[in-house]
């Protein structure tokens, strides 16, 4: 067996659009625990929105100063604690990224995000995550990664695939579905992938960036591509043979974005709303109401979820990882947040060696 280093290097987020490299003893699993080395970390929009350019959450839910970020963690089980019963040395392991206490109607279905309990952590947020060598991971929040699945699809079935698989299945998209997608960032690359997956005909995609619909239309997950301006409702509409899409999405987070995804949605139709922050504006009668539209809000995902969407990815040989466009080394994690932070890409990961 090989001895593992007392010390690492890992990031945190001082929140003023910089990355601080601090020192970190490596931690022992207690009761229930396990040391995971890292494999894959990658960044998510609200590590840029809420952590990286401003610390928005205050007191216990927002991001602990000094904390390790990265809550989309994936690697491989190095050390286990006492009482572990599911998960050995050497499994390689995805991360539900939030640890809740286990007891409560949330964390018994799965739903640790919503856990309200003060014991509750996110990884990168409360407790340390990913964006250092070794993470410290609860046992209750592994998921296997099967082996033909890559540490990078791992980690991004954390958190953006996991969020876009949530909404998407809440939804019920299937192959009598067209598929508007708001916001072509990496949640809309995957609800792209993932819609595909689940049988949706033709796949629209509206972002600003014309980056990121081209690599959209490269990677083969959308059939249309609107840019966002002043006739995207149109040129939807008119895809749609005047009718709209049957299922939309707004990854985005912005207010026109989740408007132009209602009004893109079909009479009788589903829209979710996953992007987070900002709010939105619409007069209820015309784009709600009368057209019979079922709205959902939808948060992260289950853990039961997850390990159902990571089965489907590997059954079907599906790769979430053809989404990363940028890969850095951990000591160039100051890099990889300021591309994240342009929003022309794709996802940006940090690997390791
Ligand atoms: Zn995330
Ligand atoms: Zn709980």
């Amino acid at each position: 067996m090989t001895t593992l280093p007392t010390t690492m290097t890992g990031v945190v987020l001082p929140g003023n659009s910089t990355v601080e490299f601090r020192d970190f003893p490596v931690p022992k699993p207690g009761h229930g625990q396990v040391l995971i080395q890292m494999k894959a970390s990658s960044i998510c929009g609200s590590d840029i929105r809420a952590i990286y350019r401003a610390h928005l959450g205050k007191g216990p839910e927002g991001y602990q100063p000094g904390t390790i970020a990265g809550h989309e963690p994936c690697g491989q089980i190095v050390e286990v604690g006492a009482g572990c019963k599911e998960f050995k040395v050497g499994d390689r392991v995805i991360l539900y990224h939030i640890s809740g206490c286990g007891c409560c109607e949330d964390c018994k279905s799965g739903y640790m995000i919503s856990c309200h309990n003060e014991v509750r952590a996110a990884y990168g947020w409360q407790r340390n995550g990913g964006h250092a060598p070794y993470l410290l991971a609860e046992e209750n929040t592994c998921v296997h990664l099967p082996d033909n699945l890559t540490y990078l699809d791992g980690a991004l079935v954390a958190c953006g695939f996991g969020t876009a698989w949530e909404a998407l299945t809440r939804m019920r998209v299937n192959g009598q579905d067209r598929l508007l997608v708001v916001g072509l960032g990496p949640v809309g690359l995957a609800a792209a992938m993932l819609g595909r997956a689940l049988g949706a005909r033709e796949i629209l995609a509206v972002d600003t960036s014309a980056d990121r619909l081209a690599l959209g239309k490269k990677l083969n997950l959308i059939d249309h591509a609107v840019l966002s301006n002043d006739e995207a409702l149109d040129k939807i509409l008119t895809v749609t043979n005047g009718k709209g899409c049957e299922v939309s999405i707004d990854c985005s987070g912005a207010a026109p974005a989740r408007l132009l995804a209602l009004k893109g949605t079909r009479q009788w139709g589903r829209c979710g709303f996953v992007g987070e922050g900002n709010d939105v504006k619409f007069d209820v009668s015309p784009h709600l109401i009368h057209p019979q539209i079922t709205l959902y809000g939808s948060w992260v995902t289950s853990l039961g979820h997850m390990a159902e969407l990571t089965e489907r990815l590997s059954r079907l040989d599906l790769h979430p990882d053809v989404t990363v466009t940028h890969r850095f080394p951990l000591e160039k994690a100051a890099e990889a947040y300021r591309i994240a932070d342009e929003g022309q890409s794709g996802k940006v990961a940090i690997v390791f060696a």
